[in-house]
């Protein structure tokens, strides 16, 4: 029998997206059943994810081809926390910022200064129209001793055909180069807990965090006091959680399962 103790105070479910709530372009069996169960129980839900080339209106269009269609507040992306604290740290400073037109875009609807020239702060975001120049300007601008700041730290990620080095692999591409590291946002960060808690109104006791990677989705919980389940649907193994130090409140084999804790 499920302890169902656990999720006894959350009020909202952040979840994860890519190998827990669908692999590839297929909703994961059951996810859907899982936002169901949790609606019915009196609980809502947000996705979150890391992934910053994307923006709302394709995770939105994304889901609504696999037949579960959201609304856009339901979506939360790394690159929301790194704009409010940006507005919040560094306002009105000028940003140059490795990002594709997506990114790009968010970025300017929310009232960022981007420059080609002379910024105050770097922002590295999952840039997938990264160039060789854009590489040089920011490696030569980090060493300069701007403010240095990565939308989210994950190393790859999962495609249909394999993976793509993310902002993680640049993280320590530009490291090997310059010596410098940044402040990180998303997931596993307090950034992204308080950015969440504040959009939602509640406290950390009234969330709890969904997903398949232990050091985002998972530590984000463990290192916060926050309740986490993870899902062995995606890019972690029993053997890899066992073999681990990051806890999880539970672990189960998909969201499927989880319902048995609500
Ligand atoms: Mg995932």
């Amino acid at each position: 029998m499920a302890d169902k103790k656990v999720f006894e105070k959350t009020k909202y479910f952040i979840i994860d997206m890519d190998g827990t709530f669908y692999l590839g372009n297929r909703l994961i069996e059951g996810a859907d059943g899982f936002i169901r169960s949790l609606q019915a129980s009196g609980r809502d839900f947000r996705f979150f994810t890391n992934n910053s080339s994307n923006n709302v209106k394709v995770c939105c269009d994304k889901l609504e081809k696999m037949g579960f269609p959201v609304s856009e507040d339901k979506i939360i992306i790394s690159s929301h926390v790194t704009i409010d604290y940006l507005q919040k740290n560094h306002a009105g400073e000028r940003v140059y910022l490795l990002g594709n037109e997506r990114l790009t875009a968010d970025f300017e609807a929310a009232g960022i200064n981007l420059v080609n020239e002379n910024p105050d702060v770097v922002v590295l975001g999952f840039d997938t129209t990264l160039t060789y120049e854009k590489i040089s300007k920011a490696a030569n601008y980090l060493a300069a001793g701007v403010t240095y700041i990565a939308s989210h730290p994950d190393l790859n990620c999962p495609m249909a055909d394999g993976f793509m080095p993310d902002t993680g692999s640049m993280i320590e591409m530009f490291a090997a180069s310059t010596g410098k590291r940044p402040k990180v946002m998303g997931k596993p960060m307090e950034e992204t807990v308080n950015y969440v808690t504040d959009l939602l109104g509640c406290t950390r006791e009234e969330i709890a965090f969904v997903g398949d990677r232990l050091a985002t989705d998972i530590a984000i919980g463990y290192n916060h006091g926050i309740p986490s389940a993870l899902v062995l649907s995606g890019v972690t193994s029993i053997e890899e959680y066992n073999a681990s130090d990051i806890r999880a409140s539970v672990v189960v084999d998909d969201l499927a399962a989880l319902a048995d804790y609500l």
